[in-house]
């Protein structure tokens, strides 16, 4: 197994992998910043405001800790790991959505990345 930073975006090879496992809705492609531990230029994130996953984890948080928050369904291309990425609106990550042929330096050099 290779490390993340040398490994390629393994959706490239297989587009299916792009797909939410939980509405299979196509993800969107996330700027991960660099202070954030996945050591990724980018992940692919379900913005489906219907998925399933996202729906119940409004009721599973305000039940476990009495909080409004969520979490989306998180795949990493270059490891193969999916898991969650918390959210605290609707809204929240979005500012980070990028373009599917668009560059991380491109993103970042047009401000993106800004809450
Ligand atoms: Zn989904």
């Amino acid at each position: 197994m290779s490390s993340c930073l040398d490994a390629g975006d393994k959706t490239e090879q297989n587009p299916q992998l792009r797909i939410c496992t939980h509405c299979n809705s196509r993800m969107l492609k996330w700027y991960t910043p660099p202070d954030m531990t996945w050591g990724t230029p980018y992940q692919y994130v379900c913005f489906n405001d219907d998925c399933p996953y996202y729906v119940r984890g409004w009721e599973w948080i305000k039940q476990q800790y009495n909080k409004e928050a969520s979490y989306r369904h998180r795949y990493n291309p270059f490891v193969g790991e999916s898991g969650p990425v918390p959210v605290w609106s609707p809204r929240a990550l979005r500012g980070r959505i990028m373009q599917d042929d668009e560059t991380v330096e491109q993103f970042v050099s047009r401000g993106g990345g800004e809450e």
